[in-house]
């Protein structure tokens, strides 16, 4: 198509965030191999790229210190805590522990 660029920066960047989405999800299926961490490269430079933030169900599957593709399960180990609440994702690869305190039980 030689149409042109859509005028709306905003629908280029839904549609981004939809692949970068799709990919974490290919990722996900395809898991911690290579193939896996291929897949969740490229989600990443697409955040990097189009400046998006990855919503936290897809950042907490990638290591904050190592970078690594780390899906609940096989690549990190989560738990949760009571006191205080809070998510704890260890990454299986460095042993960083990553820890999300969610807000006061509604
Ligand atoms: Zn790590």
């Amino acid at each position: 198509m030689h149409m042109g660029w859509p005028p709306v920066r905003r629908r280029l960047r839904a549609e981004a965030l939809d692949r970068m989405a799709h990919m974490v999800r290919l990722a996900v299926a395809a898991g911690v191999g290579a193939a896996g961490q291929r897949y969740a490269g490229v989600a990443r430079r697409m955040s990097t790229r189009h400046r998006l933030r990855m919503p936290y169900e897809m950042r907490m599957m990638f290591c904050k210190k190592c970078k690594t593709f780390i899906p609940p399960g096989s690549g990190s180990r989560v738990r949760l805590g009571s006191r205080p609440r809070a998510v704890r994702v260890t990454c299986r690869r460095c042993g960083h522990i990553y820890r999300k305190v969610l807000g006061p039980r509604r």
